[in-house]
């Protein structure tokens, strides 16, 4: 797909105005790790309010929890991670680079290696002559696997007794609490249960920014429901997912659905399917999946904890264990499409150009930038900032002439500037400029709060 931007020209974009930081920057910095700054920290938050609000708050079937980081390692057992979770790798014998092989697999010939084993992808490789993208060569070592669970040991003793390892998901924390929810929340099937919270993964290619990265958050719901009703409810969920996508204004050419293919299920999905969308510097990237996982995860944790995990239906006696249906989405992710799909210049007049970022104004950072037309006016303009501060999170700006200010927060992606000016202190009015069309309208002081509220509205 066509990209206006480069990948390249929006990082810059976002590491220079204070949305991401190098992690650790001033130490040579540590791969791959980002802090997000004085305004990505506000568009991480946002999307995480905006999530829950929706997900847990404003829906009638879920309920949310904060479950711990570190989780006893029959957790990791029971799931398959401890086994199974691994992505299986390469390396070049010429340049020694590393490659995750099913990736290295699909770049070069189109296929897909999903799912397959190691022994099949070295086959791949070898039909194909896949030859390594850094120097060219085709002398690669066998794929082997490789665990990205992060291992780290509890107590003082370092040994094999002590290791626990750091979720790579946080969905187990749900699976495990299933049934102290069933009996706390007076809910009955169907029902969810959400948490936002940091993940781990050791992965063998981060990249591409924040796209992938080891430390990350997720978001996940799982959904609770009678066995058979499994599918109406994928499909509920699907619809949901993209839903909220949409609203958040993202362009609809650049977002698609992809159903998984038999081969790429695993084998205890009915169903999955990934909302996709095109960023630039791959042709699609997965945001969001979602996923029927049948009775499997409840079923592995019953049998590995010895602890009944199933639901007796109040209404036909029925005893069962529930299907459970996961929609899964990494804030970060979110984060990098909002940002490469808001990010545009504009030319203004014949030799002016803006920057601005198109963001919804119920995640952009700043809501409001309050500007005094003078210095003079400092007194009754940090008035309406202390006002307006208490709703919405504003900027106090008087420095530098309007314009500049104007272009700063276009940059920044804050979709009002509230100007304040001498005829302000007589008609009680103030002038606001939007983001958006540059437009600019004059609103009696009291009435600014609900006009920002209703651009919030999500
Ligand atoms: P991939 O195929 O890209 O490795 P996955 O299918 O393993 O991803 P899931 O395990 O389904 O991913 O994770 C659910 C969601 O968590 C993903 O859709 C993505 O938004 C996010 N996510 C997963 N891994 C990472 C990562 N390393 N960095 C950032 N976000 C991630």
């Amino acid at each position: 797909m066509d990209n206006k931007y480069s990948f390249e020209e929006i990082v810059s974009h976002l590491k220079t105005s204070g949305f991401v930081y190098q992690g650790s920057e001033i130490y040579g910095g540590l791969s791959n790790s980002w802090d997000f700054g004085i305004l990505g920290s506000f568009l991480k938050k946002n999307i995480k309010d905006l999530w829950w609000k929706k997900f847990i708050e404003t829906s009638p079937y879920n309920v949310g929890i904060d479950s711990a980081l570190l989780m006893n390692t029959k957790t990791w057992e029971a799931s398959g991670h401890l086994k199974g979770f691994a992505d299986s790798m390469v390396d070049c014998k010429e340049c020694k680079s590393r490659f995750r092989a099913d990736q290295l697999i699909e770049q070069a010939t189109g296929l897909s290696a999903e799912g397959k084993t190691s022994e099949e992808m070295d086959k791949m490789i070898e039909d194909n002559n896949v030859v390594c993208p850094n120097c060219g060569k085709h002398n690669f070592t066998n794929a082997r696997p490789f665990n990205l669970m992060f291992k780290t040991y509890i107590g003082t003793l370092e040994d094999a007794k002590s290791v626990v390892y750091l979720r790579p998901e946080t969905a187990q924390g749900i699976f495990v609490n299933f049934a102290n929810v069933a009996r706390t929340s007076r809910k009955k099937l169907p029902f969810g249960i959400g948490q936002i919270g940091k993940s781990f993964r050791n992965e063998i290619t981060p990249g591409n920014f924040i796209f992938r990265v080891r430390e990350f958050e997720q978001m996940e719901l799982e959904f609770f429901c009678k066995p058979g009703t499994d599918l109406d409810w994928y499909k509920y969920w699907v619809d949901y997912c993209y839903d909220f996508v949409k609203k958040l204004g993202i362009n609809e050419e650049k977002l698609r659905i992809r159903p998984h293919s038999k081969e790429e299920l695993a084998f205890y999905s009915k169903g999955t399917s990934d909302i996709e969308y095109a960023f630039p510097f791959t042709d699609w990237g997965e945001v969001w999946g979602i996923a029927d996982r049948t009775d499997y995860d409840l079923k592995k944790h019953s049998d590995y904890s010895g602890k009944e995990l199933s639901y007796l239906d109040p209404e036909t006696n029925e005893k069962y264990i529930p299907y459970c249906v996961e929609p899964s989405v990494g804030v970060e992710r979110l984060f990098l499409m909002i940002c490469c799909d808001a990010y545009d210049k504009e030319k203004i007049g014949d030799n002016d150009e803006r920057i601005v970022m198109h963001m919804h104004p119920a995640v952009a950072p700043v809501k409001a930038c309050i500007c005094p037309l003078s210095k003079k006016l400092s007194e009754p303009a940090t008035a309406l900032f202390n006002d307006l501060c208490k709703k919405f999170h504003c900027e106090y700006d008087e420095a530098g002439s309007i314009g500049k200010r104007y272009r700063r927060n276009d940059a920044i992606g804050t979709p009002f500037c509230i100007t304040y000016d001498f005829d302000s202190l007589e008609d009680q009015c103030v002038t606001l400029r939007d983001r958006d069309t540059m437009e600019q309208k004059r609103l009696p002081i009291s009435e600014v709060k609900d006009y920002i509220k209703k651009a919030l509205e999500f």
